[in-house]
Order: C-alpha cells, then sequence, then structure tokens
C-alpha cells in the first residue's frame, strides 16, 4: 500500500501524535542529526508537514522538499512558517483557527484581573506568612476602565464580549473597522493608547506588527496603564516596555507571550508587580485536544483529495488564478 510521508517538526501532543502515527509514515525533525543529508535522502518523499506551535518552518525547509503539498500548523497564528516560500512553491498551508478562541479569551481575563488585582502577588504574599503581620496593599481596579483592543479579530472579539459584562468601555484598533461588532473603532495604535488604560494585544504577529507596542505607544498609555500581551511577544519592543515599567510610565503588565521564548529577560522578572505566563493562553488539555484533531483533519482532507479545511488567507482554496 501507498504510504504518505509527513514531517512532524517538534513536540506534539500525544492524541495528534497517535493520530498522524496511524494514517502517515512520520519523519520527527528534532530526532534527524543531519537535516541536509536526510533533506537528500527523503526530502522527495515528504508530501505534508506537521508544523508544532513556535517551531520555525524555514523557507530553505520547504525548498529542500519538492513534492511537499501542505503545512498544517497547530495554532491559529502562523508566524513561525515562511508563508511566502509556501506561496511560492504551491504549498498550502492551514491553522486551527476558532476552536482556541473562547480558551484564549478566558485566560485573558483571567489574565487581566490578575494583573490589575495583583492576585498572584497575594498569594506569594500569604504563603510568605506575611498576613500574620500586615494587610496586604490596596490594588488598582478595573472599574471604570477603558479596554483597548489592539486585533479584534476571533480571539479579540470573544475578549471584548466577555469584558462587556464588566460594564468597561471596549475600543479597538484593526487596519479597518468591523461593521458587525458594536465596538468603537480607533484609527491608530497610538490613539489607541491614549485613550484606552488597559492596552490588551490580540494581533498577529509577523513584520506587519513587529514592535508596534514601542515607547511612545506605552507613554501614551499612561502612568496608570496596563498592557496585555496575549498575541505574540514580537509585537512589543520588550527593552522599551522594561523601561517603562522601571520609570513607571506605565503601572503594570501581563504577559503570557515574549520575544524570545521561553527565555524572559531578568529585568522583567525582577519587577515584582507584573505577572508572567509560559505561553499558556490555548494550553488546556480539552483545547489543545481540539487543536490536534484540527491539524490531522486538515491532512485527512487534503489527502483525501477534499481540499484543506482551514487555509491562511495566504493560501486561499479553492485557489485563484493569479
Ligand atoms: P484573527 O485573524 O481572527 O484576528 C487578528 C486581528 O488582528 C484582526 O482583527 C486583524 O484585523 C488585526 N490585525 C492583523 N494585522 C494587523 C495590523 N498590522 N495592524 C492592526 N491590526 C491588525 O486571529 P485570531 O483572533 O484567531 O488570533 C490572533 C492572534 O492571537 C494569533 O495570530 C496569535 O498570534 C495569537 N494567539 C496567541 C495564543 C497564545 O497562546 N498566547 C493562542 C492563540 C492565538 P485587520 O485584518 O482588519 O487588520
Amino acid at each position: 500500500m501507498m504510504t504518505i510521508d509527513i514531517l512532524l517538526t517538534g513536540a506534539a501532543i500525544p492524541s495528534a501524535r497517535d493520530a498522524l502515527a496511524e494514517a502517515y509514515t512520520l519523519h520527527h525533525l528534532p530526532d534527524i542529526v543531519d537535516v541536509p543529508a536526510w533533506a537528500a535522502r527523503d526530502g522527495n518523499r515528504i508530501r505534508g508537514i506537521a508544523a508544532t506551535n513556535g517551531v520555525p518552518v524555514s523557507g530553505k525547509l520547504i525548498e529542500a522538499l519538492p513534492k511537499l503539498e501542505i503545512i498544517a500548523g497547530f495554532g491559529v497564528g502562523y508566524d513561525n512558517i515562511d508563508v511566502a516560500a509556501a506561496v511560492n512553491q504551491g504549498v498550502v498551508v492551514t491553522h486551527t483557527p476558532d476552536v482556541l478562541s473562547d480558551e484564549v479569551a478566558d485566560l485573558t481575563i483571567g489574565l487581566l484581573l490578575a494583573t490589575i488585582r495583583q492576585i498572584p502577588q497575594a498569594d506569594r504574599f500569604l504563603r510568605a506568612g506575611e498576613w500574620l503581620e500586615k494587610p496586604f496593599p490596596l490594588t488598582a481596579t478595573l472599574r471604570g476602565r477603558t479596554i483597548g483592543i489592539f486585533g479584534l479579530g476571533r480571539i479579540g472579539v470573544a475578549i471584548a464580549e466577555r469584558l462587556a459584562a464588566f460594564g468597561v468601555t471596549i475600543l479597538y484598533h484593526n487596519r479597518r473597522p468591523r461593521t458587525d461588532v458594536p465596538f468603537q473603532y480607533v484609527g491608530t495604535l497610538k490613539d489607541l493608547a491614549t485613550q484606552a488604560d488597559v492596552l490588551i494585544i490580540a494581533a498577529p504577529g509577523g513584520s506587519e506588527t513587529h514592535h508596534a507596542v514601542n515607547a511612545e505607544v506605552l507613554t501614551a498609555l499612561g502612568r496608570d496603564g496596563i498592557l496585555i500581551n496575549i498575541g505574540r511577544g514580537s509585537t512589543v519592543d520588550e527593552p522599551a516596555l522594561i523601561r517603562a515599567l522601571e520609570n513607571g510610565d506605565i503601572l503594570s503588565a501581563g504577559l503570557d507571550v515574549f520575544e524570545d521564548e521561553p527565555h524572559v529577560p531578568e529585568a522583567l522578572k525582577a519587577i515584582e508587580r507584573v505577572v508572567l505566563l509560559p505561553h499558556v493562553a490555548s494550553a488546556s488539555v480539552h483545547t489543545r485536544d481540539a487543536m490536534g484533531r484540527l491539524m490531522v483533519d486538515n491532512l485527512r482532507s487534503w489527502f483525501a483529495g477534499k481540499g484543506p479545511l482551514t487555509p491562511v488567507p495566504e493560501t486561499p482554496w479553492p485557489q485563484v488564478d493569479a
């Protein structure tokens, strides 16, 4: 029987790895010691890539696989995949939208409340026995705040819908205003930061948003301002953020993503009032299983000749002739 060879680029959750191993002949990139030698020997057998979140799929790797048809990403963000190289080679790229939006939005609300009300700090205070000596210091509040969402897409809307129940004002900035939401559009990111006192980043990473949140935007957010980032670390100029926190240009930050994961600057860790999470917004068993299923279903659908289920916008399906 003809088997289909798939390259798995990193660690996969057990349910996805089992499903892939059952359906395909798997090549596991981390186990390949000499990639060029492997590519010369086996490269022309690989018809699909199962791309682990965060592991780069470079143009060089794509070019080394002449029979590659599809790159199925695990995650909705795909800034780890060289999509331009895939387009160039006629390779379809898929991702896992929607199935994680609620989970990420739930975590975002948790991170926002944890940051404003200093929930991890209060927990540390109690465990250290400090409550026996004095009450925990009073904190900032969500009451009366204006929330600016940078990137009101699938996840941004899920965040805004949850926030609406908190009775806060919600503004947003995208490249284009939406006609299907009740939230007020702001034309530039700097104006959004000026008008809001909480800035939530739910925009994608990549060159277009690289360091979009810079010193100027942080200063515009103001001394009472709070930055929440669940999008991508590359969107924030991290040294500028550290300076803004150290100088009191903004009040605090809650971060799930960083510029050089899993490395987090010591200067950031040294700031007691920030809340730092190890990129866990979608990381429940329920949601990771759903993401894995959608990644594998994209491959199954493709190799059954039915096209991809959730292609990225750059590789739309059915294909449109240039
Ligand atoms: P969507 O594509 O639905 O939403 C992205 C939004 O960002 C759109 O509203 C888009 O609007 C806006 N946007 C894109 N580029 C720009 C830009 N250059 N300037 C301003 N706005 C922009 O994606 P999702 O909501 O599904 O996911 C968003 C991101 O969240 C992912 O790309 C990923 O990076 C991140 N994520 C993080 C997770 C985590 O674990 N922390 C988990 C899941 C996702 P418009 O096109 O009009 O500009």
